[in-house]
């Protein structure tokens, strides 16, 4: 059997029609088959490849990270220099009071993670989320997912989780005494990019302050430089008592990150003691990658340039079949009329050397949210590639 029949074999796959492109090797920007054939990665493996495949930083700190040693203990046991190093790099990021680190391994262990936090913090059990929310696949994760679509066959989740429409003031009300912690995207992703406005995290922060819960922001997918600032919710200069990360802070490794002030998080870690346990959180050789990316992104310019390279997608793609492209940075959705529509636009593109994908919860819009290494030509060629294809399907 070939590679793509024992995949559809004997792979648990995600989903009914996986893609089964077969890649030999990627670099930069770009995807390879064994072939030849390449692909012009536009998703960046959902939010993943921010510095791009194989950036030279990253697989530097890996083969030094694997010369030295691989596992060692438990998470948090030992005094493991990439652990440490990163957690400093991500702290030198935030506000100061978000200055204690909890390496995971992916963005729904962050989700989890934060959960319990908050939980234990505050001796509350109320979970607010927003519609169309993605915050991860675990039980726990999926319980404030925002949509029920996905939730509905796996219940019972967990009890006592309410949803609000995103960006809506009016329905901040639902969050009362009550409530440990409201989890919210500053940018929501797998909605379709949506943003909210300046007063309405605003009223958030305030609301969560009355009452006394935990404001917990998922920047897995918007963070780490994707919308032109290292966190998103820096465009609103509002921030959280708990900080999620995952995705783009590996440079293409598994790892992820619930942060906090050291008071909060000695909640979970010290009362009761193991309140928390990862075997392989913050793995040494992806903590090496994750802090290689953070300190390369904090200075390459990269981040500060993501806004203006999504204002030339979005000045370069015009075309009487594109409705909108809306987003921040590099972390853009452009809606076309239908699915159908934009499916058969995708399979184009795909087949022309180009990849790019549609969101969990929004199904007539094409994700754009490129390595931030794109330079202004491939951009160039990418949206001609978009409008060509626009020309073409009907
Ligand atoms: N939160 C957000 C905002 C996400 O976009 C995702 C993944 N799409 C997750 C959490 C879950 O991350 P992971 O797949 O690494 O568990």
């Amino acid at each position: 059997m070939n590679n793509r029949q024992l995949f559809s074999q004997h792979l648990g796959q995600t989903s009914e029609f996986p893609l089964s492109i077969e890649i030999d090797h990627a670099q930069g920007l770009y995807m390879y088959e064994s072939g030849g054939k390449s692909y012009m990665d536009l998703i960046s493996g959902i939010g993943v490849s921010s510095v791009g495949h194989r950036h030279p930083v990253v697989i530097a700190a890996i083969q030094e990270q694997t010369d030295k040693y691989l596992h060692l203990m438990v998470y948090g046991e030992f005094v493991e220099a990439p652990q440490v190093q990163l957690a400093k790099s991500l702290v030198d990021t935030l506000p100061s009071h978000l200055n204690n680190v909890f390496l995971v391994n992916s963005g729904s262990e962050a989700t989890e993670g934060a959960l319990k936090l908050a939980k234990r913090y505050t001796g509350k059990t109320k979970i607010v989320s927003c519609s169309n929310a993605y915050h991860g696949s675990t039980s726990g994760a999926l319980s404030v997912c925002g949509d029920e679509s996905l939730k509905q066959p796996f219940r019972p989740l967990l009890p006592e989780t309410y949803r609000v429409r995103f960006g809506k003031q009016a329905d901040l009300e639902i969050i009362d005494k009550d409530t440990a912690a409201v989890i919210i995207e500053p940018v929501q992703g797998e909605a379709g990019v949506r943003l909210a406005d300046q007063a309405y995290f605003e009223a958030l922060r305030k609301k969560c302050d009355e009452v006394g819960c935990l404001l917990i922001y998922d920047e897995v997918q918007c963070g780490v430089g994707r919308t032109g600032k290292f966190w998103a919710f820096e465009h609103y200069g509002v921030e959280p008592d708990i900080l999620l990360t995952a995705k783009g802070v590996g440079g293409g490794m598994p790892i992820g990150a619930f942060i906090s002030s050291k008071d909060i998080m000695h909640k979970l870690t010290h009362d009761p003691i193991l309140g928390h346990i990862s075997t392989f959180g913050g793995h040494p050789v992806s903590a090496a990658a994750a802090n290689a990316t953070v300190r390369f992104l904090s200075s390459s310019g990269l981040i500060d340039q993501a806004e203006a390279k999504g204002q030339l997608f979005k000045s370069l793609l015009v075309h009487p079949k594109i409705k909108e492209v809306r987003g921040k940075g590099l972390m853009l959705a452009m809606e076309l009329e239908s699915f159908d529509y934009l499916k058969k636009v995708i399979d184009h593109l795909i087949e022309i050397g180009y990849l790019t994908d549609w969101f969990l919860f929004c199904d007539n819009s094409m994700r754009i949210a490129p390595p931030l290494i794109i330079e202004e030509a491939d951009i160039r060629k990418a949206c001609q590639a978009i409008l060509e294809t626009l020309d073409q399907i009907d």
